[in-house]
Formats: C-alpha cells, sequence, structure tokens
C-alpha cells in the first residue's frame, strides 16, 4: 500500500463514526491528520495573580491552604472549595462537580489550576488542573477547528499516536540547501512544535518553516505558470520604430511624468521580447494611463501591428476614442469605435476595413474580441479599469487573443504586500507619482445632522455653473435596498432643488443602455446633480462635475471611497469630496479622517489593507486570494518577498527539474496542475 495513503483507520480508537467526522473536516489518511494544524493555542503558561484582568482566565500554581470543603447542591451538583496559597495571595479555587477530589487532595499539596479570575471575590472557577506543580511543557496547547463532536484533545491523542507509529510519513519536502541557508527546521520537527509547542520559540521556529513553506509551494505554482504560458504561447516579437515612437511623445501638450517615462520603456521592452506580455499597470485615478495606452499602441502600430482597447462601458468607449483619435490622428494613425450603436452599413464597412488592415485602432467593449471581429493583424490589447482579480479570469483573457501581448490596466491601487501575491504570475508597473500641477481635492467629512449646510453649499457650487454627484447609502449585499435608498435621495433631491436644477438618477437596476443615457445627460450638463448607486464609479470623465457628496460614507472601504472621489477633479476648477457619515466605531473615525488627509491612493491601499484585512480588501466574492493555513500575507510580506525570488531562481535552474532533492517540490506542482496549463484555484 502507498504509505501516505495510510487511511487513518490504522490508528488505534478510530472507528466508522470517528473516520467520517475526520473526513467531514479534511483528514482521510495519518498524513492529513499530521498536516491538520491547530487554527490557535490555548495559553496555560503561569502569570502573576496581579496582572491578570478581572474574569480573564489564569493559570496558577499553589501550595493547598485547607482541607478541601464538598457541598452538594440540587441534585447530584456538588462544588469543592479549597483554600490555595498562590505567591503572597490567599486565593480560593473551586471545582464544580468532581468530589472525587476531595481525597486526592490534602492540605501542603502543590496543585495547578487553570480558570476564570475572580479579581474581587479572589475565587478561581477551575477548568482544568494538574495534581502536582506546573508542567511548562503543556504551557500551549493547540486548538483544532473540528466538525462533529470530536474533540481538540481526541486530535492529540491520535497525534500523539501518529507520531509515535507513523513519523516517517513525514517527508521532508524542502531541500537541503534551503533548510541550512535559513535555518530552518525540519519537517518533522515543524509538525511536532506546531501540535505539541513547549515553549513560544518553538512555535515561533515551527511556524517561520511552515511559513516559508507555504509562500514557496505558492510562489512555485505562480513562476511555474509564468514558466509554462511563455513556453507554450510563442509571442510576437514587435520591432516597433523608436524614432517614431519619440516623435509622438515630443507632440504631446506635456511632458510625460518619470514614472509615465519607466513604464513605457517596461512595455516597449515587453513588445520587443519574444514571449508573449502578461503586465499590469497599476496607477492611480489621474495619473496618466491613457496616454501610456496611446504610446504603446502606437508603437505596436509601427511595428505593423493593430491594437485594439476594451473599457468596461460604451460611454467610456467613447471618452476613450475620443482622446486617442486627438493623440493619434495627428501621427496618421486611423483610430476607430465599435459600440452597439454602431450599426448596420458602417458597422459592416468598419469590419471589413478592421479585416483589412486599414483601421489600426480599435477601441470598445469586451465584445471587441468576440465573434464577428477579426483582425489583420492584431498585436497588442490593452484593457482599461479591470476590476477583477482571479488568476482564472486573466487566463480567459489572454487565451482569446493568439499571441498577441496583453496589457491590463488598472486605476484601483493594490497594495504593495498583496499585489505580489494576487499577481504573482504576471509583471506589474506602476504610476506612481502625478502630473504636476494637479488641484488638490478637498476633502470634508461632515456628520449626516449637517445634511443641511452641505446642501446650501452644493447649491453654491451649482449656482456657479458646476455639476454634483451624490452617492447613496450601500447597504451590505442587498441591491434591492441600494437602489431603494437611491430612489429615495432622489425625491428629495429633486423637491430640494425644485425649479433650480435637474437632477438625475442612475442605479444598477437600469440597463445598461439606460445607464448610458442618464450618464450622457449629466455629460451634457442636461443634469446638473447625478444621484447615483457605485455605478457610477467605474473611470467616467464629467471634467465640470466639482463636488462628490457619499452618504453614509463609513460603510465603503478606503480604496472605494477614493474611487468615487476620482469622479470629480478632473477639470480646471476646484473640486471636493464631502462624506457624510457617522462613524460608530474607533476605526471608523480613523478611515474618515485619514480621507481627509490623503489623496495618495497607495496610502488609502495600504491603510484600508491594514484595517480591514486582505479578506475584505477585495470582498469576499471576487477575492482571487490564495488561502494560507499558518502564513499571513500582509505580516510575513518578508518571507514572501524571499519565497518569491527562491522560486524564480529554482524553476529557472536545471537542478530544480533533474535533482532528488528538489523531487517533493516537483510533485507538488505536478500535483497542483500548474505544468498542464490547468486552473489554480
Ligand atoms: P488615468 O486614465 O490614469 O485616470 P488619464 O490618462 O485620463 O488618467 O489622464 C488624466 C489627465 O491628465 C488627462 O487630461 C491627461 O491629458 C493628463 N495628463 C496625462 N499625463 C500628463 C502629464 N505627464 N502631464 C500633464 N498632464 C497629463
Ligand atoms: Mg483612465
Amino acid at each position: 500500500m502507498n504509505k501516505v495513503r495510510l487511511p487513518i483507520q490504522v490508528l488505534k480508537g478510530v472507528g466508522e463514526g470517528t473516520a467520517q467526522q475526520l473526513a467531514d473536516t479534511g483528514i482521510h489518511t495519518v498524513a492529513d491528520l499530521f498536516e491538520y494544524l491547530p487554527y490557535r493555542y490555548e495559553d496555560y503558561r503561569l502569570k502573576e495573580l496581579t496582572e491578570v484582568a478581572h474574569e480573564e482566565r489564569v493559570t496558577v500554581e499553589g501550595k493547598v491552604h485547607s482541607e478541601p470543603s464538598l457541598m452538594y447542591y440540587g441534585r447530584k451538583k456538588n462544588r469543592l472549595t479549597i483554600r490555595l496559597l498562590v505567591g503572597r495571595y490567599l486565593i480560593q479555587a473551586i471545582f464544580f462537580n468532581q468530589p472525587y477530589l476531595k481525597k486526592k487532595i490534602s492540605i501542603g499539596d502543590t496543585v495547578t489550576i487553570s480558570g476564570k479570575w475572580d479579581k474581587h471575590r479572589q475565587i478561581v472557577t477551575v477548568q482544568s488542573y494538574t495534581l502536582g506543580p506546573h508542567n511548562t511543557q503543556k504551557d500551549f496547547e493547540p486548538v483544532y477547528s473540528l466538525k462533529g463532536s470530536i474533540s481538540s484533545s481526541t486530535i492529540r491523542k491520535l497525534l500523539e499516536q501518529a507520531f509515535l507509529k507513523h513519523s516517517e510519513l513525514i517527508e521532508e519536502n524542502l531541500p537541503d540547501h534551503l533548510l541550512k541557508q535559513y535555518r530552518l527546521l525540519d519537517k518533522r520537527s515543524t509538525l511536532e512544535k506546531l501540535h505539541f509547542p513547549s515553549s513560544p520559540d518553538d512555535m515561533k521556529q515551527a511556524r517561520r518553516r511552515f511559513v516559508y513553506e507555504e509562500f514557496l509551494h505558492f510562489q512555485l505554482k505562480m513562476q511555474g505558470l509564468r514558466k509554462f504560458e511563455r513556453e507554450n504561447s510563442y509571442g510576437i516579437s514587435q520591432q516597433y520604430h523608436v524614432e517614431k515612437v519619440k516623435e509622438l511623445i515630443g507632440l504631446l501638450p506635456f511632458s510625460l511624468t518619470d514614472a509615465q517615462r519607466r513604464v513605457v520603456n517596461e512595455i516597449l521592452t515587453d513588445l520587443k521580447s519574444p514571449y508573449r506580455m502578461n503586465r499590469l499597470l497599476q496607477g492611480d485615478v489621474g495619473s496618466g494611463k491613457t496616454i501610456v495606452a496611446a504610446i504603446v499602441l502606437y508603437a505596436s502600430v509601427t511595428a505593423g501591428f493593430q491594437g485594439a482597447l476594451m473599457v468596461p462601458t460604451e460611454i467610456l468607449a467613447e471618452q476613450h476614442a475620443e482622446s486617442l483619435m486627438k493623440i493619434l490622428q495627428p501621427v496618421g494613425l486611423n483610430v476607430a469605435l465599435l459600440t452597439s450603436s454602431v450599426k448596420g452599413k458602417r458597422r459592416k464597412l468598419l469590419l471589413e476595413k478592421l479585416e483589412e488592415g486599414e483601421v489600426d485602432i480599435l477601441i470598445g467593449t469586451h465584445a471587441l474580441i468576440q465573434d464577428e471581429v477579426s483582425f489583420k493583424h492584431l498585436g497588442l490589447v490593452i484593457t482599461d479599469e479591470q476590476h477583477r482579480f482571479g488568476v482564472g479570469q486573466r487566463r480567459i483573457l489572454r487565451e482569446k487573443g493568439e499571441n498577441t501581448d496583453v496589457l491590463f490596466m488598472t486605476a484601483t491601487p493594490i497594495p504593495r504586500t498583496l499585489a505580489i501575491t494576487v499577481f504573482g504570475e504576471m509583471d506589474v508597473s506602476v504610476i506612481d507619482e502625478m502630473p504636476a500641477g494637479r488641484k488638490r481635492i478637498e476633502t470634508y467629512w461632515a456628520k449626516q445632522e449637517m445634511l443641511e449646510r452641505v446642501l446650501k453649499f452644493m447649491e453654491k457650487e451649482l449656482s456657479n455653473g458646476r455639476q454634483a454627484y451624490v452617492i447613496c447609502p450601500l447597504i451590505e449585499e442587498s441591491e434591492k435596498l441600494d437602489v431603494q435608498n437611491a430612489i429615495d435621495v432622489h425625491s428629495q433631491l429633486s423637491l430640494y432643488f425644485e425649479g433650480r436644477q435637474q437632477v438625475g438618477l442612475m442605479h444598477g437596476r437600469l440597463s445598461a443602455e439606460e445607464k448610458d443615457h442618464v450618464m450622457q445627460e449629466f455629460s451634457d450638463n442636461h443634469l446638473q446633480i447625478l444621484v447615483s448607486t457605485t455605478v457610477v464609479e467605474v473611470g467616467v470623465n464629467v471634467p465640470n462635475a466639482t463636488m462628490m457628496v457619499i452618504y453614509d460614507a463609513e460603510r465603503f472601504g478606503l480604496s472605494q471611497l477614493h474611487q468615487l472621489r476620482g469622479r470629480v477633479g478632473r477639470g480646471e476648477h476646484q473640486s471636493y469630496c464631502i462624506l457624510l457619515a457617522d462613524p460608530k466605531t474607533e476605526v471608523g473615525k480613523e478611515r474618515m479622517q485619514i480621507m481627509t488627509e490623503t489623496t495618495d491612493g497607495f496610502v488609502l491601499s495600504e491603510k484600508d489593507l491594514e484595517l480591514r484585512g486582505p479578506g475584505d480588501f477585495f470582498g469576499k466574492k471576487q477575492s482571487g486570494l490564495p488561502e494560507f493555513k499558518v502564513a499571513d500575507m500582509v505580516h510575513d510580506y518578508r518571507t514572501l518577498e524571499v519565497a518569491r525570488d527562491d522560486a524564480k531562481k529554482l524553476i529557472q535552474s536545471v537542478e530544480f527539474w533533474e535533482n532528488d532533492e528538489y523531487s517533493a517540490l516537483r510533485r507538488y506542482l505536478q500535483e497542483s496542475g500548474v505544468m498542464e496549463g490547468e486552473k489554480l484555484d
């Protein structure tokens, strides 16, 4: 029999029932049991009573000072009390329903008890005890997350047995040189110390090794995937015309920021390389991604290819088409827009031109790379504002084009600490600098009771000819309620501004066409106020809108607030963002405060991560975040970086694919399906 598959039933005490419950928890084999780690530890270290708060759990060792007194009450219930001298303190220890202890404990004995400390009455209600002095071997008791009636102590007993009889099943899976280099514990000691720690240092060392192992595994998958994609997808080496590209940059009405220059170079290097580009371009709202896109699309055209720019909505497609035409028509490019309103004959003609290679750059929604649309020679696809981060989703897109290079652009700043995990298999470029001379959006935090004043302020802005967005309360997970809220606020504002300003309404229940229509009305200044749910978040550009009012702002994440705020401050006028919020918690107040203090998306995203944790950062549904048993991708970030560098080196080395010491890691990769190009999740 394959030893690794040794079923859990070989352990004494595991009958059918227990086996089933263990299986429900995910433990089928003895090896599974070894790898089933505690999710926390009960701390049984001795403490000074003076340092323990009322009602906290405490472990103390003491000398018995009085004969135990046993008292019965109710039916079969009883209470045993002893006086115990702990250091200089005489306290009482109370044991419930353990009458047999009366015979086992006598004056002068040393006992160790754990339980809840009643500071005022100087009583410990005992939850567990040892007759005798404290055993530091039991300072930390692991607690497991389990299903059914299995207890942590059952698991501990099974583990004791397993370590005694089957520890040869634990295979070292890290190569020797890495263990030596980082002075990591071997696998067996690691597991033993995680299950039966005897000191904080034990736990720390075991944890350190396990974190590294988890990260190395994860990074091997990422780097393996990258290698696989490189070797299995022939890219195009695009020989673009450097001088022409420089000429275009010279024609721009401004000079590029250093950050823009840097990322343009990074992307151009990818274009030229024989590999397929798989790059993410991150840049805050307004950092100038569109120009970068225009430049590299142009480069691709000078190399003899066509380019495509995909955006999530038709209105964005129109806006992008307009700015790209402005930049690229002067250098003789044919830029075309394909939306659902391009119909009939015009559509047919456009598609023909595209196929004949007469259109250089096509802009539209995701429909661009589907069905009827065929290019003569598509070289570069850029997608803007892609908010979904799953590895799987990125792959689908890459598989649609053939050998085309793909660039993803996003305005959602991802904290450095998450980017390495979430975009592990991609190259990442960051525009971390704003064009000079930007006006800062002034941000205020106001209590809901100040709404009246806020509306007066809005009235003033509007009477100066400006426009305003009003974003409505977000009610968790309920689109229906969100819509209702937007409708309510819309009617309130319509009443308030009746006869003076036009108020529009937008929410997720509208069809794409209706949304586009409302947006167009606002863009044309036929509406002065736009009441909306968060659907307005994605990169819309109405430079005349200078005011953003966000109701119940404490319900939004910092990154989302930042995205919303980015809808204003796009024109020549001073812009304002007003957060209406009555946060109840300190964290909530801190979040509003920081919004008023910084407009740097990366600072906010780091803060957001710190305050909300990685799980909540992207929202649960589409997080695409890997799960680790022990490692924490934020706090163990340094290790993650180290593991990534190691994984890179390993994957690229000949030894990794041949030598025995890597066989466990290779097997891991094979089992995870990466090398066949299967799904990662
Ligand atoms: P993003 O797409 O990153 O939000 P855009 O590309 O739309 O930002 O740029 C925002 C505005 O800044 C545009 O009006 C653009 O013309 C302008 N801009 C871009 N780069 C620069 C620069 N280097 N100097 C001055 N203005 C710039
Ligand atoms: Mg943009």
